[in-house]
């Protein structure tokens, strides 16, 4: 291939996408560029529109429009008393697709042990403020199996002590390791249904 820069720049950026390598980015350009009306130019579209308009909420963590606001924790047809913790909006989404869990969603951003990531990089005060504000009854941490999501977990539930609310963990079960994205329906349910109480053993 002939060095034609903006492909060239094109190519760089897109093999940076998850699951794409620099032959498959090569791929994906080929395919937009034979399909300049019909794909590219609704993508730098689209694009525009996400750039200017989807930021991620201050309260949840979550994503927001900036022209309707956070249907994440702003629910207007429905008022939840439970709110999940997650590490990652990818988590809420397996949680959400597999329908095991009505109520609000906490986005956290990270884990502590995550590299780059203190404490005060977690979305975890305005985590307590939620809690209190829309009278939360109990809040279920659905970190990850892992040493770096289960310290996590501890850590959160040690924030909200003076909150007084319910504080549950997914059971115990989850593959270790196991990343609540990659989670098939079934190993999510029961890790649901079976959470475990965290006052009583604290
Ligand atoms: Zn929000």
């Amino acid at each position: 291939m002939r060095n034609i820069s903006e492909i060239e720049d094109l190519i760089k950026l897109i093999s940076k996408l998850p699951g794409l390598g620099p032959k498959s980015a090569k791929r994906v350009v080929l395919k937009l560029i034979n399909n300049r009306d019909e794909l590219v130019k609704p993508m730098v579209n689209s694009l525009a529109q996400v750039y200017k308009n989807v930021t991620r909420c201050n309260a949840c963590g979550s994503l927001k429009s900036n022209i309707d606001g956070c249907i994440n924790c702003h629910n207007a047809s429905e008022k939840f008393n439970k709110i999940c913790v997650v590490e990652d909006i990818a988590d809420q989404w397996s949680i959400e697709n597999s329908n095991i869990f009505k109520g609000y969603f906490h986005i956290l951003g990270g884990t502590l042990a995550s590299v780059g990531h203190r404490k005060e990089d977690l979305l975890i005060n305005s985590l307590v403020d939620r809690v209190a504000k829309d009278k939360i009854e109990e809040v279920i941490l659905a970190t990850s199996a892992t040493v770096e999501g289960q310290t996590t977990a501890y850590y959160v539930k040690d924030s909200l002590k003076h909150t007084n609310v319910k504080i549950t963990k997914l059971a115990q079960g989850l593959p270790v390791g196991g990343e609540i994205e990659s989670l098939d329906d079934g190993t999510l349910f029961s890790a649901f249904k079976n959470r475990s109480n965290l006052n009583s053993n604290s």
